[in-house]
Parts: structure tokens; C-alpha cells; sequence
């Protein structure tokens, strides 16, 4: 089974997703043959490369040496020969590259058959009709994919979506990936000045979400200058005033930056700061400009396609286990009523976004129409729990036991 990673990419699913041993033995017999073709590929790749560089360095050559003729001149007869075998190489390169292509492919169809072989192809029956059919559903899975598009960083294929398919995203929902994937890139590139200045702009916003972004892309710009060497200390000097904000918060680190002055001049490289200066400050860096960007801008971290893919692949197996559960105890209709699924699909605590609430009385999740209420002892029981125990305009607390009318339970959003 294949899934979209957070990049993208198509990835295998780890083994475990699958329940049984033959799952697992299928998975690596399929991941056996992927492996293959992969290794394959980039031996290809590397020796077509290198065979074209060759050939076009040869051809380059000759090119120089023709051109220094008179135009008038005719090509002597060494000259031709060259020519001819300067032909034959460049006919027999493209086409070693067109066999080897040729091979790859063949390499690559054996994939498909694999995965063909070794995986249920038919999820139909987990699969409502409804949700993808109707008016509207289309042009929202569309939708849905230009949002995941514009958020990797993928703007023209979410442009090309959005033309072809004639989705409809208001330019103003688009700005603020285009901004996040700007800013991300040009950090990527070691580049801070577009992240420093978004944080600056938003410097309040950020304080009151309670993120040190500004501060750590501060303290990044001066171990850019640290990197610099004695030249640029009286810069980082300089710099250091833009810390006064963070004094308090951030006094360690604001420290340790002022330690690392002191070896400036001996080299950081070999002294006791001399992680300031490892890659991984620019990774954690991205990592915390995506995080407190999203939720400044009310995004969640991943891409929800992205999530809502991965979450549906983990639990695939569990639903066509219990799908054939149903379809044997010929009990189909306690599946398609309902929003719900009939049994609980455990994912794991990543998956896990919204806090649920259990009715103590009556043992159920809480649901729209169903929803908790809250009691003006402070106990919370469901609004069906409510009803059953109230007796006329009066009901007792099933826990301490005060009594109370049932109007001033309170709804309680989670
Ligand atoms: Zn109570």
C-alpha cells in the first residue's frame, strides 16, 4: 500500500499496517522488487549521464575544431572521417540510452504486477458512494487537493488544477501558502531576511500564541555573524541589543550567544559552543517557522489530505474486516445509516485531534444530536442521559445529587 508522505512522495507503508503474516511477506516480496528498480534507475542514470556529458564534450570539440576552417575551404578527407565517427558515436549513445530506457521500463511494469498480485485492489466496498458523488463533492476533493498542492510548495501543478479542472479558490486563500513556501525556501537556502521580517510584522500576534520564533531566528542571524569571525564583532555586538525583548524569557540561551563572543577570535569551531554552529539549528528552524506560522494562520501543521490519506490507509484493513463481518452476518445496514462507524478504529495518538466525551450514564459517545450537558453542579452527563432522568421540570444529579431543572443544563463544546 502506497501513501503520500508530508513531501509529497509516494512511500511504502510500513508492514505492521497489515494484519496477517501473508500481508507482511507480500509487503517485502513487493518492497523486495521496488528496492531493485530503484538501484536500477540510478545506475542508468548515472552512467547515461556521464555518456552524454562525454558525448557532448566530443561533439563540442569538433564544433570548435570545423569552425576554425574558412567557410569557403572544403573539409578534407581526415575531417569527414571525423565527422562520420563523431555521427556514429552520438547514433550509438542514444541509442545504449533508449535500450537501457527500454529495460527500465520493464523493470518498472513488474512493479505493478507485483503490487496487482499482492494487494487487495478492491476497496469499493469500504467506500460510501455518496461522499465523492453529488453536486458539490467533486469540485471540494478538488479543492481539497489544490490546498495540499499550494501548501508543499507545489504552486503550478495547483494552478494547473485549479485551470483545468475549473476549481474555485479565492486568490486571497492562496496568499498565505505562497508566502509560507517563500519564506520556508529562502530559509532553506540559509536566507533569514523574509522570515526575520514576517516575524517582525507579526511580532505581537506571535508573543500572544506564546512562540519564540522571533527569538530564535534573532539568535540564528547572530550566529550567522558568529560564523563571520572577528571581523563582524563589532556587528554582533551591535546585534546583541535586539535581544533586550527576550531577556527574561530566554536568558540562558541570550548567555550562552554572549559566551560565544569570547572565542571569536580562537575559533568557535573548537570551543565549547561550537554547536551553535551545526546544520541542525537550520532544520529546527524551518521546523518551528512551519509550526508557528500555521497556527498563527489557523493551518494545521500537516496537509489535512495528507492526514485524512494516511488515516484512511491504517485503518483500511480493520474496515475491510469489518465490512466482511457484516456482509456475513448479513447486518450491512448498521454501517451505511449512520456517520459512524460501528466499531471503534484505534489509530493512535497522532490521529488522535479532538477530546471525546463518554456519557457516564448511558455509556456513549457524544454526537451532535447527542451532546454533553452540563449540570449546574458542574457534573456532566449526555443530553439523552438528561431527558431519561428528568422527571417533569425537575431532575437529580446522578453523582452528587443535586436537584435541578433540566432547562439550565448547559451544552458543552469540546
Ligand atoms: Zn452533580
Amino acid at each position: 500500500m502506497h501513501v503520500l508522505d508530508a513531501t509529497g512522495n509516494l512511500q511504502l507503508l510500513p508492514a505492521s499496517v497489515f494484519c496477517t503474516e501473508r500481508c507482511t511477506r507480500t509487503t517485502e516480496d513487493t518492497k523486495e522488487k521496488i528496492d531493485k528498480v530503484l538501484s536500477k534507475f540510478k545506475t542508468i542514470s548515472d552512467q547515461t549521464t556521464k555518456q552524454l556529458a562525454d558525448v557532448i564534450d566530443y561533439v563540442e570539440k569538433i564544433q570548435n575544431d570545423l569552425s576554425n576552417i574558412p567557410e569557403e575551404n572544403e573539409l578534407s578527407v581526415a575531417q569527414s572521417l571525423m565527422l562520420s565517427q563523431c555521427m556514429k558515436k552520438v547514433k550509438d549513445t542514444s541509442g545504449k540510452a533508449a535500450a537501457d530506457h527500454k529495460e527500465l521500463h520493464g523493470s518498472v511494469s513488474k512493479v505493478g504486477k507485483a503490487i496487482d498480485r499482492n494487494f487487495t485492489q478492491d476497496f469499493g466496498v469500504v467506500n460510501k458512494d455518496e461522499t465523492f458523488c453529488g453536486l458539490d463533492q467533486p469540485d471540494l476533493v478538488n479543492q481539497v487537493i489544490c490546498q495540499h498542492f499550494f501548501r508543499q510548495g507545489m504552486l503550478d501543478i495547483g494552478e494547473a488544477l485549479i485551470r483545468e479542472a475549473g476549481v474555485d479558490i479565492a486568490d486571497k486563500s492562496k496568499e498565505p501558502f505562497f508566502e509560507m513556501n517563500r519564506i520556508l525556501e529562502a530559509l532553506k537556502n540559509g536566507d533569514l531576511q523574509p522570515a526575520l521580517s514576517w516575524a517582525y510584522d507579526n511580532r505581537q500576534l506571535l508573543r500572544d500564541n506564546h512562540s519564540s520564533l522571533q527569538f530564535k531566528l534573532q539568535r540564528l542571524q547572530f550566529i550567522q555573524l558568529l560564523r563571520g569571525g572577528p571581523g563582524k564583532q563589532a556587528e554582533m555586538l551591535a546585534y546583541a541589543r535586539n535581544f533586550e525583548p527576550f531577556a527574561t524569557q530566554h536568558e540562558k540561551e541570550i548567555q550562552q550567544l554572549m559566551g560565544s563572543l569570547l572565542y571569536v577570535n580562537s575559533g568557535v569551531d573548537n570551543s565549547p559552543y561550537a554547536h551553535l554552529l551545526q546544520p541542525i539549528q537550520w532544520a529546527d528552524i524551518c521546523d518551528v517557522f512551519t509550526r508557528d506560522a500555521c497556527a498563527l494562520l489557523g493551518l494545521s501543521i500537516e496537509s489535512p489530505l495528507t492526514l485524512g490519506i494516511n488515516a484512511g490507509c491504517k485503518a483500511l484493513p480493520a474496515l475491510l474486516n469489518i465490512k466482511q463481518v457484516m456482509l456475513q452476518r448479513q447486518c450491512t445496514d448498521v454501517w451505511s445509516n449512520k456517520d459512524e462507524l460501528p466499531v471503534e478504529v484505534n489509530l493512535g495518538a497522532e490521529y488522535r485531534f479532538h477530546s471525546i466525551f463518554a456519557c457516564p450514564i448511558l455509556r456513549q459517545q457524544s454526537t451532535d444530536s447527542n451532546p454533553p450537558m452540563r449540570l449546574i453542579c458542574g457534573h456532566i452527563i449526555s443530553r439523552d442521559a438528561l431527558n431519561k432522568l428528568a422527571n417533569g421540570n425537575k431532575v437529580k444529579c446522578p453523582y452528587c445529587p443535586v436537584e435541578q431543572s433540566p432547562t439550565d443544563a448547559k451544552v458543552v463544546y469540546f
